[in-house]
């Protein structure tokens, strides 16, 4: 089976020369849900970053559904990759969550009555069906981290890649969306200091530090982990 992300032997520098990520290699089939956790600059985001190709790999490839990250198959990389950011105000710009969430589907030239149904069902599986004509601006945290995970969802992604999606939510909320995250079919990458979510939603932990992958693994296995945990920074909190 083709894996839906293969990242093999990736290094990255940035501009200023830092190298943000070591020989990574990472390969994540339909199915599974993923955690990548890590300390603060562990090089979680720079990789999230390199899976829809807004970073390119100094050294070493990815590839999403078999198709290399590069300038001709960008298209369709990033309609297979939903990439959520951690701030959803950094994905949310039209003046509805319609809007918002449309942006996709209308991006891909899809029919107006397709639009329309991605759109329906992307916030149904988000569970904010009731929120379309919403201002997304006005909505809490919480609503806004639903939106942004919609405005992937309508481009039907095969693989959702999420940064920090329970930060900065209150219990309930947060609650709420490790719920909806279950119930999503879809395969996800999930960067996250929530080790309790981690727990309860993903079967598999990738740990990062310093640029490279340290661990891979059952969760159950990593999470029992005590002296890895204790050396990467990682508590369960
Ligand atoms: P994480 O998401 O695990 O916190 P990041 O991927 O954000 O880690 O950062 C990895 C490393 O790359 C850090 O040392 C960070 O300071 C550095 N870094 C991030 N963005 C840039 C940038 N634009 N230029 C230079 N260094 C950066």
């Amino acid at each position: 089976m083709t894996p839906l992300i293969e990242v093999r032997t990736l290094s990255f520098s940035y501009p200023d020369g830092h190298a943000a990520l070591r020989n990574v290699s990472l390969t994540i089939h339909e199915g599974e849900k993923v955690a990548l956790v890590g300390p603060n600059g562990a090089g979680k985001s720079t990789l999230m970053l390199h899976l829809n190709g807004i970073l390119r790999p100094t050294a070493g490839a990815v590839r999403i559904t078999g198709l290399e990250v590069r300038d001709e198959n960008l298209g369709r990389v990033r309609g297979a990759v939903g990439l959520v950011f951690q701030d959803p105000d950094d994905q949310l710009f039209s003046p509805t969550v319609f809007d918002d969430v449309a942006f996709g589907p209308i991006y891909q030239g899809l029919p107006a009555a397709d639009v329309q149904r991605r759109v329906q069902a992307a916030l149904d599986a988000v569970r904010m069906g009731h929120m379309a004509r919403r201002v997304s601006h006005h909505l809490s945290t919480g609503e806004k981290k639903r939106i942004a995970i919609a405005t992937v969802l309508s481009m039907s992604p095969a693989v959702l890649v999420l940064d920090e999606p329970s930060a900065g939510l209150d219990p309930r909320a947060r609650r709420g969306l490790i719920g909806l995250l279950r119930e999503l079919p879809q395969a996800m990458l999930v960067a996250t200091h929530d080790l309790r979510m981690v727990q309860e939603l993903l079967p598999r932990t990738v740990v990062m530090d310093e640029g490279g992958v340290v661990a891979d693994g059952p969760t159950a296995a990593i999470l029992a982990d005590a002296a890895l945990l204790d050396a990467h920074g990682l508590e369960i909190a």
